[in-house]
């Protein structure tokens, strides 16, 4: 059974400077038995950082239109069904469960603030400052705000796909973005910036190994990648490789699309 100091123990291991802000993924149960849970951890990260910050996503505030771009990787008029599930974006709705629970308890503490994006809102401790550069078309304006504040990703108990800060740098490098919409209560709001398809992104770690830290803890790992180094790494990957990082599966819409969209960049150059 793993406990608060063992997390902190653990974090201090990883050397980084506690006036550093941290953008956070987590997966509890990959800890096996944690005494105290999701605020155990939450409070080992408090212990250990300044600035937190965690992804508390709601896509279940996403609608499909009718009509829409094109090769925008959505089967527009397919939402007869799911549209109806929708839910209405609130500051207060929880954060969809696959982000984990630990997103969800930093969300709901009273010193807890979040970001207003209907789907890809960020919550944070003493995150003001990054939290409020967000925008409706620049979702993950947040990461770069972070980045500029000398910030660090932290992967605990997971893995890099699920690193939102690789969606940064790939709409850095230019690489295709979305459109999509999203249930507000006036209505439903179109909003760009919409990332691509994260299952492939494991394939950036060997990439990163140089400025990659890491400790064990029981079962898993925590991973610490400076946001920086993070950024130049995945520029240059997609530089060499503008289809790198895309993921195995022939019938993944956001991967194809991506990929008609390089070959539409390749036809313009030549
Ligand atoms: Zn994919």
């Amino acid at each position: 059974m793993l406990t608060f100091r063992d997390f902190l123990a653990a974090l201090r291991r990883l050397e980084i400077e506690r006036s550093f802000p941290v953008i956070v993924h987590s997966s509890l149960s990959a800890f096996g038995h944690v005494q105290g849970g999701a605020e155990t951890l939450l409070g080992a990260l408090m212990g250990s950082f300044q600035t937190i910050v965690m992804p508390t996503f709601t896509y279940k505030t996403m609608i499909i239109p009718e009509l829409g771009p094109e090769n925008n990787a959505c089967r527009y008029g397919s939402g007869m069904v799911s549209n109806q599930l929708a839910e209405i974006y609130r500051p207060n709705l929880p954060a969809d469960r696959l982000m984990g629970i630990v997103p969800e308890t930093l969300r709901r503490r009273t010193n807890a603030q979040r970001s207003n994006h209907p789907v890809l809102s960020f919550s944070g401790l003493n995150a003001s400052e990054a939290l409020s550069a967000q925008s409706l078309d620049e979702p993950l304006a947040p990461l770069h705000a972070l980045r500029l504040a000398g910030g660090w990703v932290l992967l605990m108990g997971v893995n890099h796909t699920v690193n939102t800060s690789i969606h940064y740098a790939e709409r850095l490098a230019g690489r295709k973005q979305f459109v999509r919409w999203s249930l507000i209560s006036d209505g439903v709001v179109e909003f760009e910036g919409f990332p691509g398809c994260s299952d492939g992104f494991e394939a950036i770690a060997p990439h990163l190994k140089e400025i990659t830290r890491q400790v064990v803890i029981g079962p898993a790992q925590i991973i610490a990648v400076p946001l920086e180094g993070l950024v130049k790494v995945v520029g240059s990957r997609l530089a060499a490789d503008p289809l790198a990082l895309l993921c195995a599966n022939p019938d993944c819409e956001r991967c194809n699309a991506v990929r008609s969209d390089q070959i539409l960049k390749n036809e313009q150059l030549n």
